[in-house]
């Protein structure tokens, strides 16, 4: 019975949890929050990632909580649509996709999926210390405890990278930009689509549909260099948010009316994780605390439930060793981490223009990427290339499909 701990209750975490215990190990995890965290816009299941989630048996779980999105739209300041990319136009493989579920919605089916293993929540490791037979690991309640080994699914700021990898800024790029998450009421306009202004300085005011018609999720981005900010303290990130955006036009008076009560706030930069290897003795790193393209390049889901299954089912194959496990499953990964981090063609500058004339240039090529003689070449860019792994299919899962 190897004992796993897991920092971090987001989505690898619960993923890598379910899948250990499937195996037969004994994985504990600690989560920073005193609870599930609920927050986030919608993230889609589709390719590899899919597969995952039917072998995880979660399908009739998503399907209950499943949106449905008519496609994307950006709008300006007056709501009046600017360009327009409906899901049917690329057989839902574009950017709404056949399957979107909300994040908060897909932690919370993961956590149940995880049946009775043990959730510290309010926990975060404050020392690893790691010898021959395991690892002595302190929390900052001053408890401290032994594993077998450790993993690190505590997203891009990783306290467990933090501590066996090295500092932050060796791991972590600024791609340029900040975004914010949060539950408003949702505006009478939207009829399900994904809505987005854009206003110059490389500001963004999204809007996309909840699974409860009365709500809707927003989304505040604005283009900056690093800011000084304490990335725990969400009044502080509030009124970041509230300096960049008030005067703005369409829904953006509406969300910052909304901003001060909504309990699932969510505000981080836009950054890429790189660790060149993946563990360290017997601690590993999983999902965003170990490869991640950030919200512009998407796919961090897919790459959390993905790099779990691996993960998991390399340790199943080695008998725990690590040894064994951890290079096996970086080197299953690596071809497929690498090519979901790629960021779209222009990056942030193409997304989110600094000038009215960048934001029509924007606009003008989506219309044109999206009008009939160009809709093939268009579906080649934003459809890509299938994922570029072989998802193995580890002993001990098959008897469940
Ligand atoms: C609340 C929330 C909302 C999000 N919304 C979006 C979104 O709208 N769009 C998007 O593209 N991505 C979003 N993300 C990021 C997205 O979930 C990940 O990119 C992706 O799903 C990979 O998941 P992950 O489990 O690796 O990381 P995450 O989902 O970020 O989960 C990491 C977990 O670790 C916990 N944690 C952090 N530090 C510690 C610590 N020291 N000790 C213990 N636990 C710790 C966090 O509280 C979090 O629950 C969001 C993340 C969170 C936490």
């Amino acid at each position: 019975m190897t004992t796993v701990l897991i920092s971090g209750g987001g989505i690898a975490g619960p993923a890598l949890a379910f899948w250990l215990r499937r195996h037969g190990f004994t994985p504990t995890i600690v989560e920073v929050a005193a609870g599930p965290r609920p927050g986030g816009q919608t993230v889609d299941l589709r390719g590899i990632s899919r597969v995952v989630a039917e072998r995880m048996g979660l399908l009739p779980a998503i399907a209950e909580r499943q949106l449905h999105e008519r496609g994307f739209e950006y709008v300006d300041a007056r709501g009046r649509r600017q360009a327009a990319m409906p899901a049917e136009l690329f057989d839902g493989a574009g950017p709404v996709a056949e399957l979107e579920i909300l994040r908060g919605d897909l932690a919370g089916i993961l956590a149940a999926a995880t049946g009775d293993a043990e959730y510290l929540y309010g926990y975060s490791v404050t020392e690893l210390e790691q010898d021959a037979s395991g690892v002595l690991v302190t929390f900052a309640s001053g408890l401290r405890r032994r594993f077998d080994l450790v993993v690190g699914a505590d997203g891009v700021h990783s306290r467990v990278r933090r501590l066996a990898f090295g500092p932050h800024d060796r791991f972590v790029q600024h791609l340029g930009g900040y975004s914010s998450y949060f539950t408003v009421e949702a505006p009478e306009d939207l009829q399900h689509w994904m809505k987005v202004y854009s206003a110059p300085g490389g500001l963004w005011v999204g809007l996309r549909p909840d699974h409860d018609p009365q709500f809707a999720k927003a989304l505040l981005g604005f283009r900056s260099p690093v800011l000084d900010y304490d990335y725990r303290d969400a009044a502080q990130q509030r009124q970041l948010i509230r300096e960049r955006f008030t005067g703005l036009g369409w829904h953006t008076r509406h969300l910052l009316s909304e901003l001060d009560r909504a309990d699932d706030f969510y505000f981080d930069s836009t950054s890429r994780v790189v660790v060149p290897e993946w563990s360290q003795g017997r601690i590993a790193l999983v999902g965003d605390a170990g490869y991640c393209g950030s919200p512009l390049a998407g796919h961090g889901t897919a790459l959390a439930l993905v790099g779990a299954y691996v993960l998991a089912g390399e340790l199943a194959t080695a008998d725990g060793d690590h040894l064994r496990a951890f290079p096996a499953y970086q080197c299953r990964m690596q071809a497929y981490v690498d090519q979901r981090m790629e960021l779209p063609p222009g990056g942030i500058r193409m997304a989110m223009p600094m000038s009215s004339a960048g934001i029509g240039y924007r606009n003008f090529t989506t219309r044109l990427m999206t009008s009939r003689p160009f809709v093939g070449l268009m579906a080649k860019l934003v459809v890509g290339k299938p994922d570029a792994i072989e998802l193995p299919a580890y002993a001990r899962d098959q008897a469940h499909w």
